[in-house]
């Protein structure tokens, strides 16, 4: 495997013999080697190492023979004295390497096994132990073509040491493979062959993956472009907690590769803001070293992370969050595209200036809205489910505000829905308004995304009202962070594309 790149490799789950065979001709489309995980399969005969020759008839690419012993998270219980000479004979006549567990090498080591086929491998599914590098030395001491580390990342440090264990690899010239799982884990899988890992594994399906935090092989090779991934690839990425299902990425990323720009955009799970901006950001005190150039930053941190940054736009102060981190040399910008990409899409249909607007819900994004109808001379009324709170923002923006069920009493233009309600795995198909409220408004907006069709713009659609969904405002604020961090701007059509098959058909 020194003939770099081979880097990502397809891991084969399948549970039957057949079915393995199939997945084995679908992963040369996909990855560059593959992983057949032999344990997981139901109806194959580990005893006769020669059915390897029909399993693997089809291979077009490199294999990885692995067959976990259950210690070391393998599927099912199988005699050592069957397990290790199928995986040490497999690999020396049917496949390409063998990875078997540093723990289970004193047996192997009988058998012979071919060195240059070898992979030594280490797990740890419950933590980053602290003594990771002396757990790599004492690896070391087996010989093997390759050696990996897959730990557990429960903090988002636990990912820095095994950036800075593929650089002592690199230094000292020795071929790793190194990974941590789970969500926090994720910047080591997407990064981590940029940054000297030999590989990084991949699910050829959404449901077939084999640990936690993996990537399919087709969002490593179209929306990571993993084999295109430098050292000194720009990085930039969402930072949130959760942000797996974030859309944010395929947009991003898409819009970077049409413009052909060497920028990736991640998905960065942070718990803890202060020392994801010590350890990770902050130019003087980060460990990560790595050519960051701009954050997105979302639920929680929008206002908790302005404390972090060297000076914040005017919007941003005004509005009271950052959802935009700029980095420029040694400085931190925040800035907020929440309000005008809110705005751009009512602007699309017509000017705000005199319009009655209703803003639903008083948090985060209610803000942003806030500031922009202000901005353009809108009349607004914010409406929130506590008289009280509605009022205290009200005042703040020098706006009219009320007790959400007093709506109907109003009449309005335009109505902003800025709570969660509709949300899918939230509270899918219900409405803050019944629908016999909505028809004297010309335009409904949602800014929830997903559904696209929010059962509060059905109703506003068959009311005959003007809707405008959630995805227009995702869009438009992200297209400004893109122009911020790149000066260019991205296709639009392109990143709704993303965004769209991300979401699914039905959105
Ligand atoms: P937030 O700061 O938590 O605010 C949520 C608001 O909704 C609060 O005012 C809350 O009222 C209110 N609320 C929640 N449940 C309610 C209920 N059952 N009845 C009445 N009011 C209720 O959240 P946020 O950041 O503003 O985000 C809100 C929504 O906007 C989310 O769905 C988010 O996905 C969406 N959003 C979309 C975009 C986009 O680009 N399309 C951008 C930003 C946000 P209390 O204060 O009384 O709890």
């Amino acid at each position: 495997m020194s003939h770099q790149p081979a880097r990502i490799c397809a891991v084969i789950t399948e549970t039957t013999v057949a079915a393995a065979q199939q997945a084995i001709k679908r992963a040369s489309a996909a990855a560059d080697l593959l992983e057949l995980r032999l344990d997981y399969l139901r109806d194959f005969d580990f005893t006769r190492t020669e059915n390897l020759r029909s399993l693997l008839a089809d291979k077009a690419l490199p294999v990885i023979l692995t067959c976990r012993a259950v210690d070391e998270g393998g599927k099912q219980p199988l005699d050592e004295a069957i397990r290790l000479p199928l995986l040490i004979e497999g690999a020396k006549q049917y496949a390409d390497y063998c990875d078997i567990e540093a723990a289970h090498f004193e047996s192997a080591e009988k058998l012979s096994p071919d060195l240059s086929k070898l992979i030594i491998s280490y797990h740890n599914f419950a933590e980053t132990p602290a003594n990771l590098d002396a757990i790599y030395e004492r690896l070391l001491t087996i010989p093997a073509a390759i050696h990996k580390i897959a730990v557990r990342a429960n903090h988002l440090n636990d990912t820095l040491a095994i950036f800075q264990l593929l650089q002592r690899a690199e230094v000292e010239q020795r071929p790793l493979i190194a990974i941590a799982m789970n969500e926090v884990g994720a910047i080591s899988r997407l990064l981590g062959t940029a940054y000297g890992s030999r590989l990084t594994y991949g699910a050829l399906a959404d449901d077939q993956t084999s640990a936690p935090g993996q990537f399919t092989c087709d969002e490593l090779q179209t929306v990571y472009r993993i084999n295109q991934l430098r050292r000194d690839t720009r990085i930039t990425g969402i930072i949130g907690n959760p942000v797996a299902h974030s859309v944010s990425p395929v947009m991003h990323n898409a819009a970077f590769a049409a413009l052909n720009l060497d920028v990736v955009y991640l998905p960065i799970a942070v718990a803890d803001l202060a020392s994801f901006f010590t350890a990770f950001v902050q130019p003087e005190s980060r460990r990560m070293n790595w050519p960051l150039c701009g954050l997105s930053v979302t639920i929680p941190h929008k206002v908790a992370v302005m404390k972090w940054l060297d000076e914040v736009d005017e919007s941003a102060e005004r509005i009271g969050a950052v959802n935009t981190i700029v980095v420029a040399g040694n400085r931190l910008k925040g800035y907020n595209t929440d309000a005008q990409g809110a705005m751009e899409p009512l602007e699309k249909i017509g000017a705000l200036k005199g319009q009655r607007c209703a803003v639903l819900g008083a948090g985060g994004a209610a803000r942003a809205v806030l500031y922009g109808l202000t901005q353009r001379g809108a009349k607004v009324t914010v409406l929130a489910r506590e008289d009280r709170k509605a009022r205290l923002l009200a005042d703040e923006f020098q706006v009219q505000g009320a007790a959400l069920d007093t709506f109907s009493q109003h009449d309005f233009d335009i109505l902003i829905h800025t709570t969660p309600i509709g949300m899918r795995h939230h509270s899918e198909g219900e409405s803050l308004l019944e629908p016999a409220a909505l028809a004297a408004c010309k335009i409904v907006y949602d800014l929830v995304y997903n559904p696209l069709e929010t059962r509060l713009l059905k109703a506003a659609r068959q009311a005959g009202c003007v809707t405008i969904s959630g995805l227009e405002m995702l869009l438009a604020q992200a297209a400004l962070q893109f122009e911020l961090w790149t000066g260019q701007k991205p296709s639009v059509e392109l990143m709704r594309h993303a965004a769209l098959k991300k979401l699914g058909p039905a959105g």
